[in-house]
């Protein structure tokens, strides 16, 4: 199915002027976090696939009313002169059209965000990042652990020192550090938050965002440990963040996923279309490429389960529509 095509799956979804587009600058990481699932194996991305995103954003953003960019990975951090490439292209094309706003948002691990990083990142309009943290620093680097086999707690919460003091006057954003739980970190979470609100205490720009590690398909995921709902420390971590004066996101707000949405596809360094950015080599996450002339080439079949939740009005397929996929009979061959 070409991408002018895609009208027809909308269907009743209240947002198809939108396009949410998930970009994978490099899918190389600089860390080796003991339970994450991804594999690393593909590098930057190829100078035909940055072709086809501009190209393909070329062709959207006359038929927009936003295009929101996601800059995931690997690291994003890693490959900041391919974003500066696309971002420039997507700022001149949306300037074109009133009508078509633009945000851009990155999920980072926040080690290389130096402050002169974090401001030409700002500076292409990217505007919000989501970091993750593990805990105290002993606890952090346990787990998130840069690929050289260092820690990396005291570089990350330097950098959003360094940002932190930037004016609020002149400098908007938005960063959610998002607090990793486990059953090994709880009692570093509360020494982390100690230190959090010494350097963002009263910041409107900084939001914390519990959220427990699962399995995702690490191979480590035999021996990490995880919370299976026997807990109540959530309730805790929120009381904790009011009394320290530091601004926290109830789990209870969380939106539909966006792999649940028609209108939002992760573009892979090799120009690969995936819906979920867990699993990215899963068979029935592969649902098209992207050419080089800015074609969207999507397999209807593939692409289509991934709508259910949407489709069929279920809550639990819309919060996760990989699971709909998975629990299909022939999902390792749609
Ligand atoms: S589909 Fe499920 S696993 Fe994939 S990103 Fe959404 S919530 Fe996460």
């Amino acid at each position: 199915m070409s991408d002018s095509k895609i009208g027809n799956l909308k269907l009743s979804y209240k947002e198809s002027n939108n396009l949410h587009l998930i970009l994978n600058p490099t899918e190389k990481c600089n860390f080796r976090c003991t339970y994450c699932y991804e594999n690393f194996d593909i590098g930057k991305m190829t100078f035909n696939v940055v072709n086809g995103v501009k190209n393909y954003i070329s062709k959207q953003a006359p038929l927009l009313d936003h295009l929101n960019i996601t800059w995931f990975g690997g690291e994003p951090t890693l490959a900041v002169d391919i974003i500066k490439n696309i971002s420039e292209h997507v700022i001149r094309e949306t300037s074109k059209f009133q009508h078509c706003k633009y945000s851009a948002d990155m999920n980072t691990n926040g080690f290389l965000l130096y402050k002169d990083v974090f401001l030409e990142l700002l500076s292409l309009g990217i505007r919000g990042f989501q970091i993750s943290l593990d805990g105290d620093e002993q606890n952090h680097n346990i787990t998130r652990v840069q690929a050289n086999g260092h820690g990396s707690y005291s570089q990350i919460l330097d950098n959003l020192a360094n940002i932190a003091s930037l004016s609020k006057e002149d400098y908007q954003f938005e960063i959610i550090l998002r607090i990793h739980a486990h059953p090994n970190n709880i009692s570093g979470i509360e020494t982390l938050l100690y230190h959090l609100s010494t350097l963002i205490k009263g910041d409107d720009r900084f939001f914390l965002f519990y959220k427990e590690v699962g399995h995702l398909g690490s191979l480590n995921d035999e021996y990490f440990p995880v919370f299976m709902g026997d807990h109540n420390y959530y309730e805790t971590f929120i009381k904790l963040c009011k009394s320290l004066g530091l601004q926290s996101i109830g789990n209870d707000k969380m939106p539909y996923c966006y792999a649940s949405n028609p209108n939002s596809f992760v573009i892979r360094p090799n120009g690969s279309i995936a819906k979920c950015t867990v699993g990215f080599d899963d068979f029935g996450n592969h649902v098209g490429s992207l050419s080089e002339n800015g074609e969207l080439n999507i397999q209807k079949n593939k692409f289509q389960p991934w709508l259910h939740g949407m489709i069929a009005n279920i809550d639990e397929f819309k919060y996760c529509p990989k699971e709909y996929v998975n629990s299909l009979p022939n999902s390792s061959q749609l």
